[in-house]
């Protein structure tokens, strides 16, 4: 499932490659749209907010969509051979140079670009915006007193970007168990900072490395690593579901590394 930084490179690659042109060519895929064609219309700009992505045309139009699970943009040069089957295709845009392919989009949505506040206004700091606040974003977290770690950090009007992987890795290298209650959390800045750091690091590449080893295998301290031995104490992961975000549910921790004194709930 996306990350943050995930849809950060998608919209920064869109933009790159076709803000100030004209679209020559649109193929909408999904039945309420199957009549709409932006064939004259320039890009203005393509902005990721936390998983959201805004594609903004001119004369106040934006196409907003979300990833959820597995959805994708791809770019190509026409003639290309395209990366996914035809038929997850929910969405074709083309100018003179480029076809961008979205796959497999559940959440697609053309609107007013004046109305965008509807769909993104309540989202937390963005922690690769342009306006990130992290402040704010550590008011919002310290404001969650009983909700779990684990679990606030996917809350994205907490801040916006953080997924399942960059959360169980968030817990893991702050040592805390992510069932502990945020009130309990010692540092609530030092947990948000580390937050917008590895999303940082990682916004050009489609890999998320938390480890600093981007090798297959090694990327990761816990996420996906159930039964492995912790790189730290060799205690093996554990896996259990946590949260009630969608189907980001699944949480990774060591019980040594993220050892909680009185764990309420949880395994
Ligand atoms: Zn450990």
């Amino acid at each position: 499932m996306p990350e943050g930084d995930t849809v950060w490179l998608a919209g920064h690659n869109l933009r790159q490659a076709l803000a100030g042109d004209e679209l020559v060519r649109t193929d909408f895929r999904v039945p309420r749209y199957a009549t709409t064609d932006l064939s004259g219309r320039r890009t203005l700009d393509v902005v990721a907010r936390g998983k959201h992505l805004l594609w903004r045309f001119e004369r106040d139009l934006t196409l907003h969509t979300h990833f959820m699970m597995d959805g994708s943009w791809h770019l190509y040069r026409h003639g290309q051979r395209w990366r996914s089957p035809g038929f997850e295709a929910r969405v074709v845009l083309e100018t003179e140079k480029w076809q961008a392919v979205g796959f497999r989009i559940p959440v697609l949505d053309l609107m007013p670009t004046e109305r965008e506040d509807d769909v993104v206004g309540h989202l937390g700091p963005d922690l690769l915006g342009d306006d990130w606040d992290p402040e704010e974003a550590t008011a919002r977290l310290e404001a969650r007193t009983e909700m779990a770690i684990g679990e606030a950090l996917l809350d994205q009007t907490v801040m916006a970007g953080v997924g399942n992987v960059y959360r169980c890795e968030l817990c893991f290298l702050r040592g805390l168990d992510p069932w502990t209650p945020v009130s309990e959390v010692a540092d609530h800045r030092g947990v948000v900072d580390l937050a917008k750091r590895l999303l940082e690091v990682n916004r050009y590449s489609a890999r998320h490395v938390t480890t600093g080893v981007d090798l297959p295998g090694r990327t990761h301290w816990v996420y996906g690593r159930k039964d492995e031995p912790c790189r730290r104490c060799g205690t093996p992961i554990r896996k259990a579901d946590q949260s009630s975000y969608g189907s980001e549910r699944i949480v990774y921790w060591c019980p040594s590394c993220q050892a909680s004194q009185e764990r309420k709930g949880g395994p």
